[in-house]
């Protein structure tokens, strides 16, 4: 098919094959999944088991060494053939996982293999090997954007070494049920300003309570319930800063538009399943000793599906090609980015959000014209591929309302900084 996507990398190759000999079995549980409302607990220790889990962890510590974002984009999208509420959850692990590998790269390179912190690092990477770290990540909260979080961390008392309180509440956290760990963003003010910052909490932390109220039209298996932060505590070292509070950073555009645009993998992912789904369908269809595949008004319908699959797919191929270049090219010890440059990877990823998430939309709706009433029975893969589709251009950054005022302001050069 036009425009198919391949791995780029030799380590990219092992992880996509592992993530494929998963498709089948996950396709085969996701209906189960779906109408019980759950994450499926098999699909993650199956892919802990095969390392995908663990793709970005270094070969000497584990793991696949993955490092093409380009791979991690196909990775995604092959495991949502199977089952997308799977691939959109490991996709928030991965994003989480990739920056502790990133971490533990820039001690080895800064201070030494030997070094504690090194070590320490290391040890935590070993975590996401066994498993025993799987890890939801969120920065969505009801009536505000992710660049103005309300859950915020105020020091817990006024002694130097007091830790912070956190308060607050995330909604969409996917994969939390069965999470060990939840990273999230937060306001942070002190002396030197209003800042946006991270945390990493284990999942039993006091104060933290999942709200088990994940109930959607579609991605049902993703465990995408709410969390309440009720005064947890936590140390003084554990929050980090990453920019201003409200403000879009070089550093924040570069890491929301590197975690979603796999993401965006995901809905490539589902519409390729739903084409698939109907060629197979008509293969075996005919009226009156007609073939399907011999009316007109048939191989219109498939044109268009397979006309819009290309596009989608080389726009996220070219997008995620273009995204491994920029981050050779803006490596820490190469040139700096400016806000232009990451303003325009963010418009990069945009132009891939808007063409697989509509592109996917109208695929998946064509595959259901193809098989009529028999695709639109519950039981039916092709039902619930219609319903997970849906989801795409809510996520952020940005949603569907929002997403041609930031196109149309950075393609007139005017850069905004929220
Ligand atoms: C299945 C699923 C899984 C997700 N998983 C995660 C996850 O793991 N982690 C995470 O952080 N997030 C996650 N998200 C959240 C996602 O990225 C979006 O942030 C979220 O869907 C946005 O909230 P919303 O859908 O309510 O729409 P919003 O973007 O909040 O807005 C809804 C509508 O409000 C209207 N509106 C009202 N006032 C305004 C205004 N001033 N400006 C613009 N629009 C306005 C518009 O019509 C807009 O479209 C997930 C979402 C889904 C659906």
């Amino acid at each position: 098919m036009s425009f198919a996507l391949s791995p780029q990398t030799v380590r990219g190759e092992a992880v996509v094959a592992a993530a494929s000999s998963l498709v089948e079995t996950f396709a085969q549980r996701a209906q189960a999944a779906d109408a019980a409302n759950q994450v499926s607990r098999e699909n993650f220790d199956e892919l802990i088991e095969r390392r995908v889990t663990s793709a970005f962890v270094p070969v000497e510590l584990g793991g696949f060494g993955l490092e093409s974002i380009h791979d991690w984009i196909l990775t995604i999208a092959t495991l949502a053939r199977g089952d997308a509420s799977t691939a959109i959850a490991l996709n928030m692990h991965l994003v989480v996982s990739r920056g502790m590998v990133q971490a533990y790269t820039d001690a080895k390179a800064r201070l030494g293999a030997d070094h504690p912190t090194t070590d320490g690092l290391a040890q935590l990477l070993g975590r996401l090997v066994t498993g025993e770290m799987l890890i939801c990540a969120t920065a969505t909260e009801p009536g505000t954007d992710n660049l103005h979080p309300f859950t915020e961390a105020v020091r817990d008392g006024d002694h130097a070494d007091s830790g912070w309180r956190i308060n607050g509440r995330k909604i969409f956290v996917t994969l939390s049920p069965i999470a060990t760990h939840l990273a999230m963003n937060l306001r942070l003010r002190d002396a030197d300003g209003d800042h946006l910052a991270s945390v990493l909490l284990p999942m039993n932390t006091p104060g933290m309570t999942p709200q088990d109220d994940w109930d959607a039209l579609g991605m049902r298996s993703s465990g995408s319930q709410s969390v309440l932060f009720e005064d947890v505590r936590v140390p003084l070292p554990d929050l980090h800063k990453l920019g201003p509070w409200g403000r879009w950073s070089v550093g924040n555009l570069q890491s929301r538009a590197l975690a979603n645009l796999p993401l965006v993998g995901a809905f490539l992912g589902i519409a390729e399943a739903a084409h698939d789904t109907a060629l197979a369908h008509l293969a075996t269809q005919s009226r009156l000793g007609q073939p399907a595949s011999e009316n007109s008004g048939v191989r219109h319908v498939v044109a268009e599906m397979a006309l819009e699959l290309g596009q989608c797919r080389a726009v996220l191929g070219a997008a995620a090609l273009q995204m491994d270049d920029y981050f050779a090219r803006h490596a820490p010890a190469e040139s700096v980015a400016t806000m232009e440059d990451a303003h325009r990877l963010m418009l990069d990823y945009q132009v891939a959000k808007w063409t697989v998430n509509r592109g996917a939309i109208e695929i998946v709706s064509k595959a259901m014209d193809l098989l009529g009433g028999s695709g639109y029975t519950n039981s039916h893969v092709l039902a619930r591929l219609y319903r997970d589709v849906r989801a795409g251009p809510f996520m952020q950054p940005f949603g569907a309302t929002e997403l041609r005022e930031y196109v149309g302001k950075v393609t007139l050069g005017m850069w905004p900084d929220q």
